[in-house]
């Protein structure tokens, strides 16, 4: 654009630095106490009435959803979080959703998914806080977050993801029958993996997979595409969850240099160590754990999942492998000749 400034091309690693208190999230620089923004964003709070309701930390400790804030300077809140959010409480309530670029949703997901994370590190900051397991002692975790927050900061520095795509997304439609419940949200920090529910809407991210997982799940994905009885949903999320956890690689990404006058950069990225298989093998015996916990609400026991154990309890599928429609849960005991 003519007469405006050349954008920054100055890539940030907040992980070589060590320090999340009182510096900007998405540039490092330092903040004062009241230069934060809101991991889940005013419209959304609004939006849901979601204010003075609470989420449960790693810690277990409870916060209310106005309370989690992240520092922020004030040129990135007004430069690149306030126009992505503005760009999303648009989008959300037109069709327009599922035409938005994978990158602005990446990047909304991604700010969320981050915002969470680097309360639950600074938590751990905390000498009085003793987590059972410290996500900043876990050392492919931070490998991970590392490789995440090179993709994320796409939000701050233009970035051109060459021929790839840093996460699978998956959007399902919500059969808005079946519950009252228009904002539903949960994480597995350590897998990568975030949800979140916007009225009949799902959203689920697994970052820093390259896509891989939702290309190993595009058949199912694929049948997924129909209004989803809640309970079909939670096991759709028990598959991607699982799959993340089965993920075995990390991938490396490349910023390509800069020539003189250019106004991004782009990123190549290679999959490093090929001898080894991109995903862990399938349990099922842990994938019916991870039922079990998705499944929590509708106190499915793990002794009902696991019936078959060759092929543990589905409502997305029937026994022959057809996608099944769920109209109620739970069914009602009597079949089509039980009725009249
Ligand atoms: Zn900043």
């Amino acid at each position: 654009m003519p007469g405006s400034a050349a954008p920054d091309l100055t890539l940030y690693y907040p992980f070589e630095e060590k320090h999340f208190a009182d510096h900007c999230f998405l540039c490092g620089t330092a903040t004062a106490p009241a230069e934060v923004i809101l991991v889940f964003d005013q419209w959304l709070l609004q939006r849901y009435d979601l204010a003075g309701q609470q989420i449960q930390l790693l810690d277990q400790s409870v916060r209310a959803y106005e309370q989690l804030q992240i520092p922020c300077c004030p040129k990135c809140r007004t430069h690149y979080v306030e126009p992505l959010e503005t760009t999303m409480a648009a989008a959300v309530d037109s069709a327009a959703f599922r035409e938005l670029d994978e990158k602005t949703l990446f990047l909304w997901l991604g700010k969320m998914f981050y915002g969470i994370l680097v309360l639950e590190l600074l938590n751990e900051l905390n000498p009085l806080i003793k987590p059972q397991y410290p996500l900043s002692e876990n050392g492919q975790m931070l490998r991970r977050l590392q490789a995440f927050f090179q993709t994320f900061q796409a939000l701050r520095v233009p970035i051109v993801f060459e021929d790839f795509t840093p996460a699978s997304i998956f959007i399902l439609p919500a059969d808005s029958r079946q519950d009252q419940i228009s904002f539903e949200y949960d994480d597995d920090l350590t897998t990568m993996t975030f949800s979140i529910r916007l009225d009949d809407m799902v959203l689920i991210a697994c970052f820093i997979d390259n896509g891989m997982l939702r290309q190993a799940m595009r058949r199912v994905y694929q049948d997924a595409q129909r209004p989803l009885h809640p309970v079909q949903i939670a096991e759709f999320k028990a598959r991607v969850y699982y799959g993340a956890h089965l993920l075995n690689v990390v991938p490396d990404y490349y910023a390509r240099p800069v020539p003189a006058g250019a106004d991004h950069i782009i990123y190549d990225t290679l999959i490093d160590d090929i001898t080894r298989e991109i995903f862990n093998p399938w349990e099922n015996s842990g994938y019916g754990q991870s039922l079990q916990e998705m499944w929590k609400r509708w106190q499915i026991p793990y002794t009902e999942i696991m019936r078959d154990p060759a092929q543990p309890l589905s409502y997305l599928y029937d026994q022959q492998g057809r996608p099944r429609t769920l109209d109620a849960f739970p069914e009602s005991a009597a079949g089509p000749a039980g009725q009249g």
